[in-house]
């Protein structure tokens, strides 16, 4: 019997956990896509291509040329077009599309967050004093805080800034998660930190500094996530996987 095919559109921690749980067993034969920003990924556990497909049709023409039997889209949930593209190329090309996106982070009690939409209400919420900001947005969008330079950043992001912030107290830290809350509020309080901005990401990897800012008593701006489109969604791998389980056994019996 043909294995399944699998496209996993990825560049996140539970892309790369699916892949491997995917893997389990020989049943399917896996592709795992990266986009190609990390200058070092972590190893994967499956067979990885690399780079743009060339849009929505470029993804479609690879589904269809490499008879894919389904369409995973993994990505992170701010990488907006990668998520826009799977859903018309997996319509063009007529195969299952499924997302694997982690749910929200929810305010707890404790908690001081603005909710805003977009980078640029974030922005605006730091208002116009000076303050000391804790910024993990990511390397690519950081640089849009040049737009209010008479604050202090540090900025963390696994590879380096680019293109960097244009502003005169700039603090950059590579690191790349999971990041642990005792070591966040030891970070936050070194740099005499009074702000936090934060993607509402959800996970537990970069949690840690959304759980210091409540032990701290800081006010944390969390830039909500776009909606997930008319895709079915799975909250996590465990979900995923029966999800996969479903459509291909519920095809089986349907003799496809
Ligand atoms: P994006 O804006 O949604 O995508 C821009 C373009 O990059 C896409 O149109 C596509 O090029 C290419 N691309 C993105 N993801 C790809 C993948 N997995 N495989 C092949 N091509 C891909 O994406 P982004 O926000 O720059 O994110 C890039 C990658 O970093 C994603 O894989 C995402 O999961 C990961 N990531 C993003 C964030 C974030 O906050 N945005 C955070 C952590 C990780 P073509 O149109 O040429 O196909």
């Amino acid at each position: 019997m043909d294995k399944k095919r699998i496209l996993i559109l990825g560049g996140t921690a539970e892309a790369r956990e699916l892949a491997s749980l995917l893997s389990q067993g020989g049943v399917y034969d896996l592709i795992l896509s990266l986009a190609g920003r990390t200058l070092d990924p972590r190893p994967q556990p499956v067979a990885v291509r690399t780079g743009g497909f060339g849009g929505a049709e470029g993804l479609a023409e690879f589904l269809k040329s490499g008879g894919f039997d389904l369409l995973i889209d993994a990505t992170h949930p701010f990488a907006r077009q990668i998520s826009k593209n799977a859903e018309i190329a997996a319509g063009a090309a007529g195969v299952p599309l499924i997302r694997l996106e982690r749910p929200r982070w929810q305010a707890a009690g404790g908690d001081r967050w603005t909710e805003v939409g977009s980078l640029r209400e974030a922005i605006e919420a730091l208002g116009k004093q000076p303050r000391r900001v804790f910024l993990a947005i990511g390397r690519q969008e950081a640089f849009r805080f040049s737009a209010a330079p008479q604050h202090f950043y540090l900025v963390r992001s696994i590879d380096p800034v680019d293109p960097p912030l244009d502003a005169p107290h700039v603090t950059y830290l590579q690191e790349r998660g999971p990041f642990r809350k005792d070591d966040e509020v030891a970070l936050l309080t070194r740099n005499r930190i009074d702000i936090v901005v934060s993607k509402n990401s959800g996970g537990a990897a970069s949690y840690g500094k959304i759980a210091a800012a409540r032990v701290l008593g800081l006010p944390v701006i969390m830039i909500g996530r776009p909606d997930s489109g008319n895709v079915p969604v799975a909250g996590d791998t465990d979900e995923m996987m029966r999800m996969i389980d479903h459509l291909f056994s519920a095809g089986k019996k349907r003799g496809v």
